[in-house]
């Protein structure tokens, strides 16, 4: 075969969406159970139990990653829920590792559960780890998220240090809740190598007035750069929708996540699957698709069919601005975040 057929060929099997948009980026959740109820997130009673036939097993993730790999992505992000509260969870995770041709193995997690797990966790070939920290004040933290023990993040956030892993902090940020603590988060990133992320709060359940909630990016940026002084950096490879900034003086580094106000929808790469097998190729916007009938078939090619549909009624764009929300609530808990 000539070297421009073989290009042709590995073209042939990318994901790319109609606006041209190449997805090389899967978000697979695992559960849509937690040991936190974040106010965000979950309603404080949690969620019904699914059964054991809805949620998929292992071997179904798996299938889903391989097809997935097969077209074209590098990336996964296993998330929840919380991941780590799903039994089996580390040898699942070392199966994924070693699917090849994936580059990037990462996980988001609460932290509870951390300090016990993150060496087992990084022999499993798990890369990177983002942690959620929404304060650094015992009571508040807890008033957020209902159940949660912000000693067991910060052991775990150390855990996870020790243990090699490059550390993501990330922090909802959401106005007269915790947006006075922007500056004191950041500063994690003077003295430890970590990147300190802040996120716009978004209205997945459309509560009333989330727009008072919403501190946009532009905002949080001009009081980090009242602060600190800042540089804007590159982005990685297969990097997210975050702007990154070195800080003058710090070992790690601070970002911004906008998905409110920012319109990262342009670049972005990323489909969902559901630990219920839906695919979903954007939040807030498109339908979703049933990957359980294409994986009841064992049928490697109906599955990347199903995953090439899903790329293809990818929206240009969200239709969430600053101003109004127009997509039907949802609990983020289900779809991964
Ligand atoms: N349990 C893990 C955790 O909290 O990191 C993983 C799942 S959680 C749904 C994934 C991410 O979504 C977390 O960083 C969380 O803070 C974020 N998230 C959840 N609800 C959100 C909301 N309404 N607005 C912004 N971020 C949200
Ligand atoms: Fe659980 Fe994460 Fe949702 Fe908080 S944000 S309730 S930790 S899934």
């Amino acid at each position: 075969m000539k070297v421009e057929d073989a290009g042709k060929v590995a073209d042939a099997v990318k994901l790319v969406d109609t606006y041209g948009r190449k997805i090389n980026y899967l978000r697979l959740s695992v559960t849509d159970r937690c040991n936190m109820r974040c106010r965000y997130c979950m309603p404080e009673t949690g969620v019904g139990k699914l059964s054991h036939h809805d949620v998929l097993s292992y071997e179904e993730l798996h299938r889903i990653a391989r097809a997935a790999v097969a077209l074209g992505v590098e990336k996964i992000r296993v998330t929840g829920g919380e991941p780590l509260v799903r039994k089996g969870i580390v040898p699942f995770l070392a199966g994924l590792s070693a699917i090849p041709g994936l580059k990037q193995l990462v996980l988001t997690s609460n932290g509870q559960l951390l300090e016990e797990m993150a060496g087992d966790l990084r022999a499993a070939g798990v890369q990177r780890l983002n942690i959620s920290l929404d304060s650094l004040d015992a009571e508040r933290f807890g008033a957020i998220t209902r159940v949660g023990d912000l000693k067991r993040v910060l052991a775990g956030i150390a855990a996870a240090d020790r243990a090699g892993f490059p550390v993501k902090i990330n922090m909802v940020v959401m106005r007269g809740v915790n947006d006075d603590e922007i500056e004191a988060v950041a500063s994690l990133a003077l003295e430890h190598p970590y990147a300190v992320r802040f996120i716009e709060y978004m209205p997945s359940g459309r509560e009333e007035s989330w727009q008072s909630l919403v501190v946009p990016g532009s905002e949080i940026l001009e009081r980090l750069s009242a602060r600190f002084q800042l540089q804007q950096l590159a982005p990685a490879e297969l990097a997210g929708p975050a702007r990154e900034y070195r800080v003058a003086g710090a070992v790690g580094t601070v970002g911004i996540i906008t998905p409110v106000t920012g319109h990262f929808c342009a670049d972005c790469n990323r489909i969902r699957v559901t630990s219920t097998g839906k695919a979903k190729s954007c939040l807030f916007s498109g339908g979703e698709l049933d990957l359980k009938p294409f994986l009841a078939e064992g049928d490697a090619a109906l599955l990347e069919d199903a995953l090439r549909r899903i790329v293809e009624g990818k929206p240009g764009r969200h239709q969430l601005t600053a101003e109004s929300a127009e997509h039907t609530p949802f609990l983020m808990s289900a779809i991964g975040g």
